[in-house]
């Protein structure tokens, strides 16, 4: 049996005609069914359908074989005990730092230390430590971009597509930490104990997504 980990929405739609390319076709939409756990028409390929963040989770220790996941999300994790063989080149943007349009923040707040919110503490940690500035990082699970507003934080870390949602909210992209876009995933042993069948499965989604660039 080949476990396959994938979230709803935007990476879903987008690994579907992957999927497709290796002949594996869900037997249900999971947007329509409450469904976790998806049949597929391979008798020996079913899916998960979780959180995007704990995709590498899954993958990680085994409960799923192969993943989709954001580079952000793997960036954040740390992505240990994984392959990533594939840049699937769907849902790309970047990951970003933001701020107030009309304020400074390159030299610190006025109380010395710049407060930054964002769900990707490790990623901002290590984003400003490389720049050798001390930062205060305040966890949020979501709206990173009402921390400035309300006077939460100076500075967000999150992913930027448009700009549009920064743009609404009176905010302005600031540094680029990383472009972003979906990894193919496999977990190690399954590599190993698994390897024809999951070779089968990159080599098809590998040479679908070549045939797409
Ligand atoms: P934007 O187009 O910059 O206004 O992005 C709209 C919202 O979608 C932002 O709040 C981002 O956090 C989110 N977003 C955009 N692209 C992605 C992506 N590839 N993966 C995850 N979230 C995204």
């Amino acid at each position: 049996m080949i476990t396959i980990a994938l979230s709803k929405g935007r990476i879903y739609k987008e690994t579907l005609p992957l999927l497709e390319a290796a002949n594996i076709i869900p037997a249900e939409d999971p947007e329509k069914s409450r469904k976790l756990i998806l049949d597929t028409n391979q008798d020996d390929v079913k899916l998960v359908i979780i959180r995007a963040t704990d995709v590498p989770t899954y993958v990680q220790f085994g409960a799923a074989d192969i993943g989709v996941a954001g580079k952000d999300v793997l960036m954040e994790h740390g992505a240990e005990g994984l392959y990533e063989p594939v840049d699937l080149r769907i849902a790309k943007c970047r990951l970003m730092t933001a701020g107030l349009v009309n304020v400074d923040s390159s030299n610190g707040n006025k109380n010395g230390r710049l407060r930054v919110a964002t769900k990707f503490v490790n990623v901002a940690k290590r984003f400003f430590e490389s720049r050798g500035e001390q930062v205060e990082v305040i966890k949020l699970y979501g709206s990173m971009e009402l921390g400035p507003i309300v006077g939460l934080a100076d500075l967000i870390v999150d992913v930027v597509d448009t700009g549009n949602t920064l743009k609404a909210n009176g905010l302005k992209p600031m540094d680029h930490i990383a472009d972003i876009s979906s990894r193919l995933i496999i977990n190690k042993a399954a590599m190993k104990m698994k390897h024809a069948r999951i070779s089968d499965i990159i080599e098809k989604i590998k040479a679908a997504v070549e045939k797409n660039a």
